[in-house]
């Protein structure tokens, strides 16, 4: 199996969350790059995105596994998607990119 890239959200990235560990949560990554169709929803969250949307659940340590695949996609944006690497993972136990059991899908309020 490949080996996976253990990734953390950079400190910037927490304080613009407005959080001071990311233990447990639920991080959204939008490569910009790759424009998606108009009203395709999410398969993972349910609703559109207007690019490619990475849904990263960080782990009790604040850290996540992402193939090298997704690791490079980060690398080719700004800010490295506002992550970072802690470590190589060698035959990683899981994907990373994990679907969440429940994503509370927030829309904007109507006027
Ligand atoms: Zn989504």
């Amino acid at each position: 199996m490949a080996d996976g890239i253990r990734i953390r959200p950079q400190p910037a990235r927490l304080r613009a969350e407005g959080v001071g560990s990311a233990a447990g949560r639920l991080f959204i990554v939008r490569d910009l790059s790759r424009p998606l169709e108009p009203g395709d929803r999410c398969v993972t969250c349910g609703v559109p995105h207007e690019a490619k949307t990475y849904h990263l659940r960080m782990d009790a340590d604040g850290t996540t596994i992402v193939s090298t695949g997704v690791w490079e996609r980060f690398l080719a944006m700004p800010d490295h998607g506002g992550f970072e690497t802690v470590n190589v993972v060698a035959d990683p136990p899981a994907q990373g990119l994990v679907v969440p059991p429940a994503v509370v899908a927030i829309r904007p309020a109507h006027p």
